[in-house]
């Protein structure tokens, strides 16, 4: 069966028709538009829902095996901890995670704070549209 995109009016086969829920409540949508309106939409709405949170940490990674060695709160820490263990060869990376629902989304590392803070601006623009 053909229907009929409720944004663009393009002809679409039904069984590869889109909702496109936010952006309307009914009818049906192409791919094109819902690429261009309705994942933006529903990502802009993510963005704003109170569970949707932001953690940064400081991770010390063992490079070569591809583990973290710990987590936490500031770099002091973490430095005094490497002195301590003497762990060379390992690194401090910076995390940012999201946190939905209890689950934590890790989608930018960095070598340092403020690396780590473009990162996470770049990862909220894509966000916006
Ligand atoms: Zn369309």
């Amino acid at each position: 069966m053909e229907t009929t995109c409720c944004f663009c009016g393009q002809k679409i086969d039904e069984r590869y028709a889109n909702n496109p829920w936010p952006v309307r409540k009914d009818g049906v949508c192409c791919d094109d538009c819902n690429v261009d309106l309705v994942v933006y939409a529903r990502l802009r709405m993510y963005k704003n829902q109170p569970w949707r949170r932001l953690y940064t940490c400081v991770e010390i990674y063992d490079k070569e095996n591809d583990m973290v060695w710990g987590e936490y709160d500031n770099e002091k820490d973490a430095k005094s901890d490497m002195k301590i263990w003497h762990l060379d060869g390992y690194e401090l990376r910076w995390v940012a995670c999201e946190v939905v629902n209890e689950t934590y989304f890790a989608f930018a590392y960095a070598q340092t704070k403020k690396e780590l803070k473009k990162k996470i601006e770049e990862h909220n623009k894509q966000l916006v549209w």
